[in-house]
């Protein structure tokens, strides 16, 4: 049977919704929408950081229109367009059932970092994955929803490494044209610009809107040919500068992204502070209600209804503290605008309004002006209450109005495509047993969407500790697989961070790692109170794991250190010696320039994943989250998110459920405990295999991990929480 040529319309309609639905983020968690941009151009996909729009620059509008002939490839574009399309017009939502209150006055969510997709590389760790999570489960529960942010023109910086294994940083200039997003527009076709004054000047600012599935987010750009060099420079970096940049750039986002929100006809019926960077929202908040005539405690008893704040670390550099001449100067026109005196507007941002040596704390200032506040886990939660006591004089420790909501992942999000085609195989299976073949399931069903919910609900993952749903031989294949892909990725990597491309070089670095090893990782930022290098304690001890020949193990690391942390510099530069000069070489391996992709491939491809905070200081941590789905299990401190996640079966606790005060004695206690766990549980687990050679014991605490961790630890749920208690008017 031949099939009929595509007409011109048809072919026309198809390369437009393709160029549609390239600008929405969605497809960073469709499957098949990614292998669409994959498939027109594989080494372009891989090269640009996996982003559909560059891909469609790479490939001509005439390639495409040639390539859309191909009867197989056109029915999967309209596939994928269907299911986008469904997507966007779903109107049974979980938040047109649970939150119908905020059709009209969606959520406002003000974040300094949101990190989506490798392809926009505007976040320097959690703090933004945690928001981009949060916006992309949003949009799947329907919830009305607008994020603002900043858009950060060098993003982040890359990691490189020199020949001292120390860390250098370098930038690249992000080119809008290439990006999943879009300049937001006036009426007559012009940047939309809005201003707010910083120091002495207006600064002018436009923005551009990244569609996160149906929700705007909004990132504001201070790169305006109306603005004085170094206000332009305000959004070059992440957290770049000094706290004078800093403390410029929160004013932007906060009173800015007010004006914007106005500008554009919102009006909000919440503001969400992800952290303190964007509590002087509140200010402009207040101003606005001054200038229609209310007092100024009227103005922020009405602000404080509004506002509601999360605060993400008890570590005491995490929160900005600004001095009251860097105060006086930033921000005395608009305290003028305001009609307050400097010295009521610092007494907003200290713990003691009257102590005129304290600085200005912004998350004080957040606390202060918000309804209601949270930390990000049970521990954190309680953490925090002890730590802002100070604020609420007479108060019990227990009456602090801070409480907490969990922080998850976004599962589609972060699931491999392996992953992701497993699950779905495994789910048509069913399908299939019923009749259906999966393109009529997909058709009839009205969405494309079935699989989604079912990978989000607890039912599905009950399954996971049936023996005939799946079997432990299926796991433990796609262990395999898994572990298989991150050994070739490490391998190219570090090909690649070798530099030495002789003749030779690629059959030397695809002898690199061990496949059948047990593969421990650990990845994030190499802040000093994550010790990295915690494990290394047990120098010999962990020199003669690797070494056994009967039951290898291996490890490979990956993060950056801040700029300017030294000290994180030292634990990089250390890992990396021990990998090149001492006897763990060919067991250690250190993965250069950490991000979403190569977290990706961690959080599956590793059989463990080690997390040694020292306690309590890791408020939630995200990334032994992102595990679970994959198989991989969590061996960590009970700190954050695993001290309630973990239950005995579904992984490992490095010690107890306390820590001592005396930091050094914690380090020492904490490493041997790792030892420990190592030695006694981990690695006979993982080798214990049966007369077929599988490990029972293991794939049992994998099913467990899944039953457990992955419908609790996940954004669907978090949100769903945030809304219902925080979201929702009292
Ligand atoms: C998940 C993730 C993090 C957060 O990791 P923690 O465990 O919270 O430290 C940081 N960076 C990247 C790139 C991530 O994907």
């Amino acid at each position: 049977m031949t099939t009929k040529p595509l007409s011109k319309t048809e072919v026309n309609d198809l390369v437009a919704g393709l160029n549609k639905l390239a600008r929405n983020l969605w497809w960073t968690w469709n499957q098949e929408a990614q292998e669409l941009f994959q498939d027109m151009s594989p080494r372009g996909w891989q090269n640009l950081f996996h982003n559909g729009v560059a891909v469609l620059h790479e490939v001509s509008e005439y390639e495409l229109k040639v390539r859309l002939q191909d009867p197989d490839f056109a029915d999967r574009v309209r596939r994928v367009l269907a299911s986008y399309k469904q997507y966007m017009e779903e109107k049974e939502t979980w938040a047109a059932k649970n939150a119908p209150h905020l059709k009209e006055n969606p959520v406002a969510y003000f974040s300094a970092e949101f990190g989506f997709h490798e392809t926009l590389p505007i976040a320097a760790g959690g703090l933004g994955i945690l928001a981009g999570d949060h916006a992309k489960s949003a949009s799947d529960l329907g919830l009305p929803f607008v994020g603002i942010s900043l858009f950060y023109r060098e993003g982040y910086f890359q990691q490189a490494v020199n020949h001292e294994n120390w860390q250098t940083e370098y930038y690249t200039l992000l080119n809008p044209q290439n990006l999943p997003m879009e300049p937001v527009l006036d009426a007559r076709g012009q940047p939309l610009v809005c201003k707010v004054r910083i120091a002495l000047n207006e600064v002018y600012f436009q923005a551009w809107r990244v569609n996160v599935g149906r929700n705007p987010v909004f990132l504001l750009d201070s790169n305006r040919p109306e603005n004085e060099q170094h206000y332009r420079d305000l959004t070059l970096r992440v957290y770049g500068g000094d706290s004078t940049t800093r403390i410029m750039q929160e004013i932007l986002l906060g009173v800015g992204g007010v004006r914007l929100l106005r500008t554009l006809g919102y009006n909000p019926s919440v503001f969400h502070m992800n952290e303190g960077h964007a509590a002087f929202l509140t200010l402009e908040l207040m101003r606005e209600k001054m200038a229609k005539g209310k007092s100024l405690a009227d103005a922020m008893a009405r602000t404080k209804e509004e506002c509601i704040f999360t605060t993400h670390t008890p570590v005491e550099a995490g929160h900005d503290r600004f001095s009251s001449d860097l105060v006086n100067y930033a921000a005395n026109k608009f305290c003028s605008q305001l009609k307050i005196s400097h010295d009521e507007l610092m007494g907003l941002g200290r713990v003691n309004p009257k102590a005129s040596s304290e600085p200005f704390c912004m998350t004080v200032l957040a606390l202060r002006c918000s309804r209601a506040a949270n930390g990000v886990s049970e521990l954190h939660g309680q953490v925090s209450r002890e730590m802002w006591q100070c604020l609420y004089p007479g108060r019990s420790v227990e009456e602090v109005p801070i409480g907490h909501i969990t922080n998850g992942i976004h599962l589609l999000g972060w699931m491999k495509g392996t992953v992701r085609r497993f699950w779905r195989r495994r789910l048509s299976r069913d399908w299939a047993a019923a009749g259906e073949s999966e393109t009529t399931r997909f058709w009839n069903s009205q969405s494309g969407r079935e699989w989604e919910s079912a990978i989000n609900s607890p039912e599905f993952w009950k399954n996971m500790e049936d023996p005939s749903f799946i079997s432990d031989e299926e796991i433990w294949a796609l262990r395999y697989k898994l572990r298989r892909e991150l050994v070739e990725f490490s391998r190219r990597r570090l090909l690649l961070q070798g530099q030495n491309l002789s003749q030779g070089s690629f059959i030397m670095f695809d002898h690199l790692m061990n496949p059948d090893a047990l593969t421990i990782g650990f990845a994030r930022r190499f802040a000093t109170y994550k010790r990295a290098p915690l494990i290394f304690q047990q120098f010999e001890n962990i020199l003669k794991l690797c070494h056994d020949q009967k039951r290898p193990v291996q490890f490979i690391f990956a993060g950056k250190a801040h700029p300017r942390d030294d000290e994180g510099k030292r634990f990089i530069q250390h890992i990396i010696h021990l990998s090149k000069y001492s006897e763990l070489k060919g067991y250690l391996f250190f993965l250069e320039n950490y991000d979403v992709h190569v977290a990706r491939q961690m959080v599956s491809g590793c059989d463990v994943w080690l997390n040694n905070p020292r306690r309590p200081l890791e408020a939630s941590g995200t990334s032994g989250q992102k595990t679970s789905v994959h198989g991989c299990l969590n061996l960590s401190i009970l700190d954050g998110w695993w001290r309630e996640g973990y239950d005995g079966t579904n992984g490992f606790a490095i010690g107890d459920d306390s820590h001592p005060g005396n930091v050094d004695e914690q380090d020492r206690l904490d490493s041997e405990n790792l030892y420990k766990v190592l030695t006694q549980q981990v690695i006979p687990c993982f080798y214990n295999r049966d007369a077929d050679g599988v490990p029972r014991e293991w794939i049992k605490k994998i099913r467990r991990a899944m039953v457990t961790l992955v419908p609790a630890y996940n954004t669907w749920r978090m949100v769903q929480e945030y809304t219902t208690k925080y979201y929702t008017p009292r």
